[in-house]
């Protein structure tokens, strides 16, 4: 489904409902009972330095700031963070400033205290977020009941993959009904940390994949869960930066294993392996990563994983290993290669491991085999050809063990429902920010166009459902300007003449290359104002996006969206006596984490002239699984968090201010203010006006109409407000004024 087109320049009025606490007489939530109420206010109280006390937390929503620039809300969100409030409220939106160091915030008793709270009259909080959709989904608070989706976005290290395991964990908390299945949903976490994330420079705990977690509920409990993971950074396996580790699950092997095991896999000194940087820890690191290999040996054991699959797939694990240190040097006879001199014993640890034998792993790395008309013919490969086949078969096996991971935790969340009653489900998206490196890949481009999509699905949400809003109340809105980002998603995916179908069909001839997409690419979008080309001598091209330019260096481009095996090396694992990695080649791991038999690859019409079936490029099927997930976010209820990291040195308290405005510039918080304020922020029914404000008009039995309502606003100076067809649209400040004319009524009683 294509997202829902938004035009340029929209305009648009007011943010989502204020959160601000009633002033006074809070209408109680529905569906909540007193006890809640009674722990949330216990809780405000509670909280001491870090929270913040009731009828004080309209400083915890930014709309509230008398000046609105970029300045007072830097130093807003600034102070809050030095005072240890990391966490601050823009509507429905709430930013989370990481702390980088450990706050008595998350314990059980303050997750009792937002359950089921009232709407600001707790200090904005992570928990406040995740109880908000709990409450949606089941439709308390007179909302329709409906899914809700969480969207966490921030670049490394602002705390994102944080957020969500706290958003689970409270989310797991309210919903206390198969207790088995709510703590399996938190325990596959170290699974998928030990093999998904890496220490890197941003971050010592990065996600290199995205994941959108769905949990299912019927009625309130979560009944099933499911995974679908993205754009795992295969390329890690291979090749790491300066400073930058694998994936973790290397080195807990390592730490982890006993000498006989490690005999066993056939693994050697941690220093000798060219995939792990030959670099290792102190003493002290290998005995936590020890701690965390039991953690994932335990987690393994809790998601079924048999006894025999589990040692396969470290076999799998040491084989990539070995196979990273075999290089190459010309045979002496006919100028086909051959394994270095040292680099013997490693080819055969490899083959060893992977159960296939040495002379035909060997074959697939030298030389590529083909029958053309019946004929066979053998190529063999240059030095440089030889290495990247080591590499292409080290990422596909590692991915490959990732993807079959996915898929056994989503066997074993898979949910147990009952037909009779309807599904619906919290889904949390926990995926890369925005990158912008000094060189910028194929990856990059892909991890951008994500976050293109996710920006047009914001401004959606906060501008576009607006001014719908007001539509349908039959109100005049204000303009207010936003940044559509929708001619650069289109530049990238229109059909046929985006960059990513311009790309394909690069992919598609044996003789295209880098140099020829980038041709295509200047003549393609000349003149588009989202494009230049590359200036000087460096192949490839700049893409303006709504963070920012980036540059993209066009080598390899080609190769990546190809994305294919290195030639027969899919035969020969398919006939690997480790059953394993047969399975994972016999069988097609889809990007959302299912295993789905070979038969059903699609095959390109034309393909079978090259006695091959093709599959779908990267590009085509991370634009799929993105338009997938999209799809499900428009029909949700949407929550948005923004993670900030305030220093890259990743110290508490320490505020990096230019880094901070960077980050509010790209997250359009400043323009998600600017609407809050401009517009109606309120925006009670008649029924639930009249009810609260009835006592103005100082008579009995106040009737909960239309009429009512204007005979109370009549009664009062206040202006700017409007009436519509079933509610009336109050500007964020009414609130306080109405609450002046309350407390005076209330005085005068009281004298
Ligand atoms: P990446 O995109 O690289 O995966 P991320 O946004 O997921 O980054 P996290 O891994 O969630 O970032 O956070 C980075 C580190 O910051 C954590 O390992 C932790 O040390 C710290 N951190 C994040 N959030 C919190 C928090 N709420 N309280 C304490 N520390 C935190
Ligand atoms: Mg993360």
């Amino acid at each position: 489904m294509a997202p829902p087109p938004v035009t340029c320049s929209s305009s648009a009025v007011a943010a989502p409902r204020s959160n601000r606490a009633p002033p006074v007489g809070a209408v109680p939530g529905r569906g909540c009972g007193k006890a809640s109420r009674a722990a949330g206010r216990a809780g405000a109280g509670s909280m001491g330095s870090s929270g913040e006390r009731r009828g004080v937390e309209t400083e915890g929503d930014l709309a509230a700031l008398a000046e609105l620039d970029e300045a007072t809300l830097l130093g807003a969100l600034r102070d809050r963070f030095l005072r240890q409030q990391i966490y601050t409220d823009v509507g429905d939106i709430l930013v989370a400033v990481n702390p980088f160091q450990p706050l008595q915030l998350y314990g059980r008793e303050v997750s009792e205290q937002y359950r089921c709270h009232e709407k600001g009259t707790l200090p904005p909080h992570i928990f406040a977020v995740a109880d908000r959709a709990y409450q949606a989904m089941l439709g308390r608070r007179g909302a329709r009941p409906q899914s809700q989706c969480i969207v966490i976005s921030g670049e490394s290290g602002a705390g994102k993959t944080e957020s969500t395991k706290l958003l689970l964990q409270h989310i797991m908390n309210l919903c206390k009904g198969n207790s088995q299945l709510e703590q399996q949903i938190l325990q596959v976490n170290p699974l998928l940390e030990a093999f998904g994330n890496a220490q890197t420079v941003m971050n010592d705990n990065s996600s290199r994949f995205g994941k959108y977690i769905q949990l299912r509920f019927q009625n309130n409990t979560v009944r099933g869960a499911k995974l679908s993971e993205y754009l795992l950074e295969k390329s890690r396996v291979v090749q790491q930066d300066t400073g930058e580790r694998n994936f973790h699950i290397f080195y807990y092997m390592f730490a982890g294993l006993s000498s006989e095991q490690k005999e066993m896999y056939g693994l050697l000194d941690p220093l000798l392996y060219r995939y792990i940087s030959k670099w290792f820890g102190t003493e002290d690191v290998a005995h936590r990563w020890k701690q965390k290999y039991q953690e994932v040996c335990n987690a393994l054991d809790m998601v079924g994983f048999q006894e025999q699959e589990q040692v396969d797939m470290q076999a799998i694990l040491a084989g990539v290993l070995s196979l990273g240190n075999v290089t190459f040097e010309p045979q002496d006879s006919d100028g086909s290669l051959k394994v270095s001199e040292g680099s013997q014993g490693w080819l055969k640890a490899a083959a060893g491991q992977f159960g296939v034998q040495e002379d035909e792993l060997l074959n697939c790395l030298v030389c590529t085999m083909s029958v053309t008309r019946g004929e066979q013919i053998q190529r063999f490969h240059t030095q440089q050809q030889a290495e990247d086949a080591r590499d292409s078969i080290a990422k596909v096996a590692y991915g490959r063990v990732f993807g079959w991971i996915v898929c056994k935790i989503n066997e074993l969340l898979a949910e147990n429902v009952d037909p009779e009653v309807e599904l619906r489900e919290i889904g949390i998206l926990d995926i890369f920010g925005f990158e912008n490196f000094a060189v910028n890949r194929f990856e990059q481009l892909c991890i951008n166009l994500a976050n293109e999509q996710l920006q047009h699905f914001f401004n959606h949400h906060i501008f576009q459902m607006e001014q719908d809003a007001y539509r349908v109340e039959e109100l005049p809105w204000e303009t207010i300007t936003f940044t559509n980002n929708e001619p650069v998603l289109n530049l990238l995916l229109a059909k046929p003449l985006g960059l990513m179908s311009l790309l394909d069909e690069q992919s598609a001839f044996p003789q295209a290359t880098d140099k020829t997409f980038v041709d295509k690419l200047n003549s393609s979008f000349k003149g588009n104002p989202h494009f230049q080309p590359s200036r000087g001598c460096v192949l490839g091209f700049s893409i303006i996006h709504y963070a920012g330019k980036v540059q993209y260096t066009a080598g390899g481009f080609l190769e990546k969206n190809r994305d294919t095996l290195p030639a027969n090396i899919r035969g020969l694992f398919i006939n690997s006596v480790t059953p394993l990695l047969s399975l994972l080649f016999a069988a097609s791991i889809s990007r959302t984490g299912t295993l789905m038999p070979h038969k059903k690859t699609k095959i390109v019409p034309g393909a079978d002239k090259f006695n091959s079936t093709r599959k779908q490029s990267a590009g085509t099927q991370f634009r799929h699984s993105l338009m997938v997930l999209m799809e499900r976010m428009y029909s949700a209820n949407p929550h948005f968090v923004r993670c900030i990291k305030p220093n890259s040195q990743k110290q508490p308290s320490v505020v990096d201010s230019q880094m901070l405005l960077q980050q509010l510039r790209y997250n359009g918080l400043l323009e998600t203010i600017r609407i809050r304020r401009n517009g109606f922020s309120w925006r009670p029914l008649f029924e639930e006006f009249a009810e609260r404000y009835g006592i103005l008009l100082v008579k009995p039995d106040v009737p909960l109409t239309k009429g009512s309502c204007l005979e109370i606003l009549q009664s009062t100076d206040l202006t700017g407000w409007l009436c519509g067809k079933s509610r009336l649209f109050f500007k964020y400040w009414h609130q306080d004024q109405l609450a002046k004319y309350v407390e005076q009524l209330e005085r005068a009683a009281v004298v």
